[in-house]
């Protein structure tokens, strides 16, 4: 046998890492008391347990108690009981706390991820490596945050007691994520993990107990989805983050509309492994494994859509199938394990289907002619070509090992593969030219980019998704803020009343009559309906006729403001044209100072007021327009983040009649600010203040579709656009009941809504307002730039 022989016959050895310590761990505990209530371990009210499979083996590892509405009313009662001290804990407590969690963690590191590769079925070389030293970080990271939150966040609080459902692909390090931050806000918790994975939440609690977490900060309750439910329609919970199903996060926004619950959603994706073909094929075959094969295919940032330009197609390809071959399925708990079991049955099931469907619906689908364990519920890695763009393996998230492969010519055309899916959640670009992987990242529809490199994570970078891969972001600076919170405002918000229009004597009527009209695509237009309101003072008297705004006039002002190139302008341009909306404003300060006050009633002095403070903010929003830039991570490693604030889409703003113009230009200016191209609904009761502003806009250099101004029915128009599935974005002031309406109407393409929730902001008072609004007019996206050789 000649050496390269002797070499190419070597196979690797079992090389298993024991189990007699999580064994011991599991025969010392009583599961049928698995609910961590209040500090204390109990069982389920109604007795009720569940079994939990080992996913290598099939073989029962516990019965575990089930939490009903009970036990979640008695979890949510002790971290309610828990909060007022918790939040009031000092900063440095809250770190010592987060740090004494983050240690000892580290210290049962090996428990950890061995328990983590029995539950969950992952490879030990990932839950020892990946899940728990990132789980650490997270604590160690926000204990950080926990101490310097007053300086970084200020004028904010805990958000109050949050209620947290996570998935079973991650359980312990999607525990962290939720946990971490919501800890160094000063809020408590009460959080249920999935039904599949328990266990290192129970070792996770025990943990809490020794480091000094008061009793009722944290609370884990098992249980299934009908646990999650109950969590999620609790009245006495503030904030629900979740991490799971688009599906469930979809039934979640509507059951949380109108019950004024923050809401965080971390969601499915399809996400987009882009080859050009000036990449190092090799180190993108290798990307490949970590992006599709790493947890079995089982993470929601999978890059299950592999996109290779065509001139290289065939060498990548054949070089992926090479790579195939020698994935190694096998026992989790052996360290040369490259793919372990799925995690359930019910979910090969699902995985096999799909790829039955996928080759139904015309792809080729080829596996390695590997064996399977014989027992385990293991599926081989699958790569399927000749797929179409609408196959369901480029459509859906399959969550399993299979690779939908496509092929693009141009580097425009791989931007519009990429993007030609509902998710938006991450993407990995592999090109030797790093101008090009910059150039093609912000075109990108997804809230992490990856440049030749996959799947990394660090607590200071935010993760989080555009589109219907969910909104909020975990970790970061930005993560902080889904667990913070600004009141909406003080008063409850109440339309102006509608006196009863007088007879109209004509004491008003100008000169030359005038028809305000609708303000689409940088022209004045007729409503389509073409039926007119009257608008009057406060005495009834007419003031004039505006359009009546309805459904195909919101799809038309939705449909310019998507093709206008607002969002291409660049930040110096967007200033300069604010300054000079500004500037013409001020032109006609005396004009729009009268109009307010004969219209709302107001003295003329409060109208001038308003005007000049109208200004005051397009100029704010102007002198920010260049300034508010993303930030520059440096994670540990050879790579630095680049937090991008992007803008958020096409946005509807729904104006309300307190303050017409300082309320439409506060929100209006910081959105234009940040690139976003606006259809705005202004106040029904005042819309005059409005269509004068058009004639201001006209003569500003706004281009076409930019701003868009639709009168009308307000409420009837909300309710269009929150329905509108082109909307990527939608701010809505009114009362409880319209505010319901539109986060409940947001669900389908799960578009980014923030409502002032019934409430009245203080307009001309609240001087942060502008801030909060610059933040709700960016979507965050996370670069990852590696350097070295
Ligand atoms: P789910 O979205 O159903 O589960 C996520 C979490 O939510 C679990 O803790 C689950 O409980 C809980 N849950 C389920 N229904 C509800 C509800 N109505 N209200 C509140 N909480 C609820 O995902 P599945 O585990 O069922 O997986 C189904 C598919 O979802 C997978 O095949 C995969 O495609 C996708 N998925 C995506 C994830 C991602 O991160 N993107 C994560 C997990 C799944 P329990 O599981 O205990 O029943």
């Amino acid at each position: 046998m000649t050496i390269l022989e002797r070499y190419a016959a070597m196979d690797y050895g079992p090389a298993p890492e024991s189990r007699t310590e999580a064994d011991a761990w599991l025969n010392a505990h009583d599961f049928s008391k698995a609910l961590f209530i209040g500090g204390t371990w109990q069982a389920a009210a109604s007795g009720k347990t569940f079994t939990v499979l080992e996913p290598a083996t099939g073989e029962t590892l516990a019965e575990v108690s089930e939490a009903g509405p009970e036990d979640v009313n008695a979890a949510v009662r002790a971290a309610r009981r828990a909060l007022p001290a918790w939040s009031k804990t000092s900063g440095y407590e809250r770190a010592r706390i987060l740090y004494a969690i983050g240690r000892a963690m580290q210290r049962h590191g090996r428990l950890f991820a061995v328990l983590e590769s029995i539950d969950n079925g992952k490879p030990i070389r990932e839950s020892r490596d990946i899940d728990v030293p990132l789980a650490v970080r997270h604590f160690i990271h926000h204990a950080g945050w926990a101490q310097t939150l007053e300086k970084a966040y200020p004028g904010h609080q805990p958000v109050g007691v949050c209620g947290q459902i996570i998935p079973w692909n991650f359980p312990l390090l999607m525990l962290a994520w939720k946990i971490a931050p919501a800890l160094a806000a000063g809020c408590t918790v009460v959080l249920k993990p999935a039904e599949f994975t328990p266990l290192t939440s129970i070792l996770f609690a025990e943990i809490c107990a020794r480091a000094g977490v008061p009793k009722g900060v944290v609370n884990i309750v098992q249980g299934g989805g009908e646990t999650g439910a109950a969590i999620v329609e609790h009245p006495d919970i503030d904030k629900i983050a979740f991490t799971g199903s688009s599906e469930v996060g979809k039934i979640i926004r509507r059951a949380t509309a109108g019950t004024g619950k923050k809401l965080s959603l971390e969601l499915g994706g399809k996400s987009a492994f882009m080859v050009f073909e000036d990449a190092d094929l090799d180190s993108a075959v290798e990307g490949l494994v970590d992006g599709i094969w790493f947890n079995q295919g089982q993470v929601c940032c999978a890059g299950s859509r592999l996109l290779v330009q065509e001139s290289v197609a065939e060498r990548m390809l054949a070089k992926v199938k090479a790579r195939m071959g020698h994935l190694r399925l096998g026992d989790p708990l052996d360290k040369n394990t490259d793919i372990g079991p799925l995690i359930a049955p019910v979910q090969l099931e699902r995985v096999k289907s799909m790829v039955a469907e996928g080759a139904r619906q015309g792809a080729e689908c080829w596996q390695p002619a590997s064996d399977l364990p014989q027992t385990g519920y293991y599926h081989l890695p699958t790569l399927a070509t000749s797929v179409a763009p609408s196959n369901i393996l480029a459509q859906e998230e399959v969550f399993g090992p299979v690779l939908a492969a496509m092929t693009f010519r141009t580097q425009e055309e791989g931007v519009a593969l990429a993007n030609n899916t509902r998710y938006g959640l991450a993407a990995s670009v592999w090109s030797e030219n790093i101008s090009r992987a910059l150039h093609v990242a912000p075109q990108l529809k997804a809230g992490v980019v990856w440049i030749n490199g996959t799947n990394i994570f660090d607590a200071s970078s935010g993760f989080g998704g555009y589109r219907e891969s969910g909104f909020g972001r975990e970790g970061g600076h930005e993560g902080l803020y889904e667990y913070l919170k600004r009141p909406a405002g003080k008063a409850v918000y109440k339309p102006a009343p509608r006196p009863e229009p007088q007879p109209d004597t004509g004491s008003n009527t100008p000169l030359i009559d005038r028809t305000p009209k609708l303000f689409i695509g940088g022209k004045q237009v007729r409503p389509d309906g073409n039926y007119a309101l009257p608008v009057t003072d406060p005495k009834g008297r007419i003031m004039g006729e505006v359009g009546a705004g309805n459904r195909k006039d919101i799809r038309d002002a939705v449909s310019t403001a998507r093709a206008s190139k607002w969002h291409q302008a660049t930040a110096y341009n967007r200033a300069q044209v604010l300054y000079f909306l500004a500037e013409n404003l001020a032109v006609r300060a005396a004009e729009f100072t009268g109009r307010i006050a004969s219209l709302t009633g107001i003295r003329p002095k409060e109208a001038a007021a308003e005007v000049d403070l109208s200004i005051e903010r397009i100029f704010a929003a102007a002198s920010l327009a260049d300034k508010y830039e993303g930030r520059v991570h440096q994670p540990p490693a050879r790579v630095v983040t680049l937090a991008l604030n992007e803008p958020v889409g096409v946005l509807g703003i729904v104006s309300p009649d307190d303050a017409p113009l300082l309320a439409l230009v506060t929100m209006m200016a910081p959105a234009l600010a940040m690139g976003n191209p606006v259809v705005a609904v202004p106040s029904a009761r005042f819309p005059l203040v409005a269509t004068d502003l058009y004639q201001v806009i006209e003569t500003s250099d706004l281009p076409a579709g930019s701003v868009n101004i639709v009168t009308g029915d307000s409420v009837e128009l909300a309710a269009v656009l929150a329905k509108h599935d082109d909307v990527d974005a939608l701010w809505c002031v009114g009362e409880t009941q319209l505010c319901a309406t539109v986060e409940r109407e947001s669900a389908a393409n799960l578009k980014r809504v923030w409502t002032s929730g019934g409430l009245a902001p203080d307009w001309a008072g609240d001087a942060a307002l502008l801030d909060d609004f610059f933040r709700r007019a960016v979507e965050i996206k996370n670069v990852w730039v590696p350097y070295g050789d």
